[in-house]
């Protein structure tokens, strides 16, 4: 007899849920990069105690069918891959099926939703366990409410910082949300105190304001550039506006937030000699390029990718930034000639 054995769904979710849920603040990306996915215009989040009492995600997007709300919670389910092709296509945040099944394997969870056809469905979990499901009002969109978080893996719970850290966190992850689609309104609010809001008019300096403050909003330069793959827009802080470190560079590829050294790079060279020593600038750059072209699939958090054309595209960014700078400054000049 042998020894090996196949785990059960509700054990191999909760392994999952260790990469995907790491904090409140992994649970609140995940379920709004499935509204961002499922075309919601606004989406509002509300947490409790920093989101370790409870989360709730509510968007307007087109909601799930009835015969999906129970597949929807199935390991490796998803409606926006289908196969290999599409898995080197990828134009949605999700598609490795995992978000809904992990949250609910490590929490207690209903989701409510309705297309705006006929009536909506409710479904409940504890611990991945089904313990509800039935009718709910028609109101296209979908809501998700999570509490209890960690209740049975005690040493995840255990490892969570004070409510303040962890709202830090999730703030973090709305704020990039926003910068990456400004057409969406986003809403975060904490024991019913507003910590969030944006319009979603489309305008991504406006959001930039509402993050950093319009002081750091009307130094900004726009920039827009575009090569054969890629086409670059956004805006970088004139250089006398830095910070001590790198998070306030913010790089959007295809509309999803990502972390890329060689681009930090050449934003830094972009600035060249302007920047003093040691300090960094302030730049949110949207980059969209052909899907083919960015490897999602590095680490379930997706906030490493990996670019095929990664050199063509840090010249053009370090290009465009110099170009910037040459313009602007070369405007004082005209004004001097008599
Ligand atoms: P993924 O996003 O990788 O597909 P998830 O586990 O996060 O996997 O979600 C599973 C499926 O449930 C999604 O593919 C989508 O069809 C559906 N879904 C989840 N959240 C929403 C939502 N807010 N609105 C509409 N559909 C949703
Ligand atoms: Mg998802």
């Amino acid at each position: 007899m042998g020894i090996i054995r196949k785990l059960d769904d509700q054990l191999s979710n909760k392994i999952a849920a260790g990469e995907v849920v790491e904090r409140p603040a992994s649970v609140v990306k995940e379920l709004v990069e499935n509204a961002i996915d499922a075309d919601s215009t606004q989406i509002r989040v509300d947490l409790s105690e920093g989101g370790l009492a409870s989360i709730r995600v509510l968007d307007n997007g087109k909601g799930i069918e009835e015969d999906d709300l129970e597949t929807a919670f199935f390991r490796h389910a998803t409606s926006k891959i289908k196969n290999d092709r599409d898995l080197f296509h990828i134009s949605t945040l999700g598609f490795r099926g995992e978000a809904l099944p992990s949250i609910a394997s490590v929490s207690h969870l209903t989701l409510t939703t309705s297309t705006g056809e006929g009536e909506g469905r409710f479904i409940s979990f504890q611990g991945g366990k089904t313990t509800d499901k039935g009718k709910a009002p028609a109101r296209k969109g979908t809501e998700v409410t999570v509490e209890n978080l960690f209740f049975n893996t005690p040493a995840r719970l255990k490892y969570l910082r004070t409510i303040h850290t962890e709202l830090g966190h999730t703030t973090d992850v709305i704020n990039r949300l926003a910068l990456a689609h400004p057409g969406i309104s986003f809403e975060l609010y904490h024991n019913e105190k507003t910590l969030i809001k944006t319009n979603g008019n489309n305008d991504r300096l406006r959001v930039i304001a509402s993050i950093y403050g319009t002081e750091v909003a009307k130094n900004m330069l726009k920039v827009e550039a575009s090569s054969l793959d890629f086409s670059v827009e956004g805006y970088i802080a004139k250089p006398e506006i830095t910070r001590s470190n790198r998070s306030y560079i913010s790089l959007l590829i295809n509309g999803r937030f990502v972390k890329n050294f060689a681009v930090s790079r050449a934003i830094h060279e972009g600035y060249h000699t302007l920047l003093p020593v040691g300090r960094h600038p302030v730049v949110v750059l949207s980059v969209t390029m052909d899907p083919i072209l960015i490897d999602v699939n590095v680490h379930p958090s997706k906030l490493e990718v990996r670019l095929s054309k990664e050199q063509e595209l840090t010249e053009l960014i370090a290009k465009t930034i110099k170009d910037t700078f040459k313009k602007t400054t070369l405007i004082p000049d005209v004004k001097k000639t008599p």
